[in-house]
């Protein structure tokens, strides 16, 4: 994830990275600040679009591996991915508050 980023900053790039790089920082902020008390579902709703149905209006879950990526996932399509690297970025809440 941390490609991302420039010098701590969200580097140039087209729309659709940047979209997708807000959509993942969304999905790893909230998953870092819910760490303590663990909950697979988040209030990031799915951003894939489909051919029949426009755009999917299921809310993503997520959680962290065992290798420590943050893995999510959609209940309604399906979609799923998993975000490493994201450790130390602007979206990672571990390490404040609590
Ligand atoms: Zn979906």
């Amino acid at each position: 994830m941390r490609h991302y980023l420039n010098e701590g900053m969200l580097a140039d790039m087209p729309t659709p990275a940047m979209d997708l790089a807000l959509y993942q920082g969304a999905i790893v902020a909230w998953v870092s600040s819910h760490a303590a008390s663990p909950s697979p579902e988040t209030n990031v709703r799915c951003r894939v679009r489909t051919r029949a149905y426009g755009r999917c209006v299921g809310d993503i879950q997520a959680g962290i591996a065992p290798d420590d990526a943050v893995e999510w996932f959609c209940f309604l399509c399906h979609e799923s991915g998993r975000i490493s690297g994201w450790r130390q970025t602007p979206w990672d809440r571990s390490a404040r508050k609590r």
